[in-house]
């Protein structure tokens, strides 16, 4: 992950291109759920602007999970794809995926019973994993 900012700026056009690769190469080589934080230490080469804009970006396109811990702290990690809840475990820190239609529409079902326009919906569940007991 040695993306220089001149070595990215010499491409011209293809700038943040570039750049948004490493960012993306460097959430790959990051096991578990990170902070931009870590990416940027990750990414020396990289303006933090350019990380934040590329987390933001990928966040957008469901490419990429936003996980709230219980303490308001926020994680990111690659999402396994489609709409999911996540299971937070305060031990060890990891973040597994599960996905339910059922609570879905009982959510959905709840906002409509409140005449409430429902945008969207995230679920984290706080606890302790498998492993972690
Ligand atoms: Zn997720
Ligand atoms: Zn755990
Ligand atoms: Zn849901």
């Amino acid at each position: 992950m040695t993306v220089a900012e001149d070595t990215a700026v010499s491409l011209a056009g293809h700038r943040v291109t570039a750049a948004r690769r490493a960012v993306l190469e460097a959430m790959r080589a990051t096991p578990g759920p990170f902070t931009v934080e870590d990416l940027c230490a990750a990414l020396p080469g990289v303006g933090r602007a350019t990380v934040f804009r590329t987390v933001k970006l990928l966040q957008e396109h469901d490419v990429l999970c936003r996980v709230v811990l219980e303490d308001g702290g926020v994680r990111y990690q690659l999402s396994t794809g489609g709409h999911h809840h996540h299971l937070v475990c305060s031990r060890c820190g990891g973040v597994q995926e599960f996905a339910d239609p059922a609570l879905d529409l009982l959510i959905q079902q709840n906002a409509r019973a409140a005449a409430f326009a429902l945008d969207g919906h995230s679920l984290e569940l706080y606890g302790r994993c498998a492993a972690c007991g």
